[in-house]
């Protein structure tokens, strides 16, 4: 698939509507003016790739909304070398983010379709983070712990395992309600026993599935 000038300029069209909606960290919207978002669309639907919008990737999956990618990066506030574990890969579009920051991401994807896909995907447009097939919700226990953890599918509680795998000082971010509807929250890690918990908008996430998640 081609990265075209009309392309090009409807990513820049995106930018500025990200920024419209309050995203200002200027290093994420450099790359999201740079990944082609459209490579990670099906043909019918790429004229759809640069709305403000989700859309389906298979498996009953999606990628996530750019603004909710964009927004979920803000609040992890990633310095170059974090060691972050991102749940749910998806078509990789926001591990690509994460990697573009400087990260050191580990990710792992519940469908297997999907994860096969994309753990082929990601590196042939040169992005190679760490992949993993399986159950996210109590985390990737063998490498933590990890500076940030991202979860990006709706969770019914925050799972004491992510908390248990973040590094003092680290966040959690991830959404939490019912299947409907999710408040963004960052859990700050304060102590080895302590958390503080900051609740941001809602957003509409696919459900986190497995033990600790919907089931
Ligand atoms: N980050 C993805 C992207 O950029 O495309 C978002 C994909 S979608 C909104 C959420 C993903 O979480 C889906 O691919 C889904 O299969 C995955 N998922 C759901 N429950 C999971 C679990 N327990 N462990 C790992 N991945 C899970």
């Amino acid at each position: 698939m081609e990265d075209s000038y009309r392309h090009k300029g409807m990513r820049r069209q995106l930018v500025k509507v990200l920024q419209s909606k309050g995203i200002k960290d200027q290093r994420i919207l450099d790359i999201i003016g740079k990944v082609p978002r459209h490579f990670f669309f099906e043909n019918a639907l790429v004229e759809h790739a640069y709305e403000d919008k989700a859309f389906p990737i298979g498996a009953g999956q999606t990628i996530s909304q750019p603004y909710t990618v964009a927004f979920q990066t803000e609040l992890l506030d990633i310095k170059p070398g974090d060691k972050i574990l991102e749940i749910g890969t998806g078509s990789g579009y926001q591990a690509i983010v994460l990697v573009e920051m400087g990260a050191d991401v580990y990710t792992i994807e519940y469908q297997k379709t999907l994860y096969d896909r994309t753990k082929v995907f990601l590196p042939q447009m040169g992005y190679k983070p760490h992949f993993f097939y399986g159950d996210g919700s109590k985390g990737l226990s063998r490498f933590a712990p990890y500076d940030k953890i991202i979860v990006t599918a709706g969770a019914p509680t925050v799972p004491d395992a992510l908390v248990d795998q973040l590094k003092v000082g680290g966040y959690l971010v991830i959404p939490v309600g019912d299947q409907k509807t999710q408040q963004m929250l960052r859990v700050t890690k304060t102590g080895e026993n302590k958390i503080r918990t900051e609740v941001f908008n809602d957003f509409k996430f696919v459900p986190l599935l497995g033990s600790d998640g919907w089931k």
